[in-house]
């Protein structure tokens, strides 16, 4: 069984105060904020590890980013995962999610075959959601997402999510799967681990090493064009209200009537 890890790195939380809108070009301003693997990203991998453990075959990572994201596909090497390729070019940036799921694809089809392309259902920054079925249309591959649960043996049984409640399917690969945070709980990364880690590769793909429509990648392959990013002006004021437990929901009701939440005889 050959697995396609999808690996997004993504500013890093903690950092998320750092980041601006640059008022003339209106795109966000990441310089300087370091990165991490994008969480949901982990579920994937881990789950894939553990198809791998349970199946056999390898693991390998897939991510389309700036030169420096290699660390974080050194954590993936570190959990299990076997090889990593980073699409790191010029030529790949100001990519949309249309130019993003292409470069991936065509990547994925270099190396290839894989039975299997596992991603996180969204990232914690674009959150689109779009990148893994576009992977799956560029492959003429099926693809499910919403991903919570799954049982692999002959056929693989998953259970996605969706608004109503969840849906259980049976598919046999090639397929692309989806998942949700709530699917595992990744594996601690242990000194074994890393140390497994040094001997593994993470082979760094320019444009010229895939084959790639030129007009299909970076800004030149993406239709999508940014409106204008405006701050919300949130405006929040507060008020402490002190008294009882009783007076203080008092308080609060009045509050809310009076800023038109809660209308008069509701409570
Ligand atoms: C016009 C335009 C220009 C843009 N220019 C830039 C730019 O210059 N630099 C930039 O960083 N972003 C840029 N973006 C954002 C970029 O398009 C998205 O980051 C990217 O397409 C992924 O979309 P998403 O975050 O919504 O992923 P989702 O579809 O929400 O991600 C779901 C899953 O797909 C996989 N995945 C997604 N992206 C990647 C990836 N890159 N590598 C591996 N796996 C992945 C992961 O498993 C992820 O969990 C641009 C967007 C637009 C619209």
């Amino acid at each position: 069984m050959r697995i396609a890890c999808l690996v997004k790195p993504v500013p890093d939380p903690e950092y998320y105060n750092r980041i601006s809108i640059d008022p003339v070009r209106g795109i966000l301003t990441r310089a300087g904020i370091p990165v991490v693997m994008n969480p949901t990203d982990r579920h994937a991998l881990e789950e894939a590890i553990r198809i791998k453990e349970k199946m056999g075959g390898e693991v390998v990572i897939f991510s389309m980013a700036p030169d420096d994201a290699g660390g974080i596909l050194k954590d993936g090497l570190a959990m299990g995962a076997d090889e990593a390729y980073l699409l790191s070019d010029r030529a790949f940036a100001g990519a949309d999610t249309l130019a993003t799921s292409y470069t991936l694809a065509k990547a994925i089809e270099q190396f290839g075959p894989f039975d299997i392309i596992l991603a996180g259902n969204e990232s914690a920054d674009g959150s689109t959601s779009q990148v893994p079925p576009q992977v799956g249309v560029w492959l003429s591959m099926p693809s499910l997402a919403g991903i919570i649960r799954m049982e692999y043996g002959e056929s693989f049984r998953v259970w996605c999510d969706v608004e109503e409640g969840r849906v259980e399917y049976e598919v046999t690969p090639p397929v692309v799967f989806a998942v949700k945070r709530g699917i595992n709980t990744p594996r601690y990364i242990g000194i074994k681990g890393i140390m497994a880690a040094k001997s593994k590769k993470v082979s760094i793909i320019r444009v010229g090493d895939i084959s790639v429509d030129l007009d299909r990648i970076g800004l030149n392959g993406s239709p999508t064009r940014a409106g204008r990013i405006v701050v919300p002006d949130i405006g929040r004021k507060g008020e402490t209200i002190t008294g009882s437990p009783g007076e203080i929901a008092e308080g609060i009701i009045e509050g809310l009537r009076k800023a038109g939440v809660i209308k008069e005889g509701m409570i």
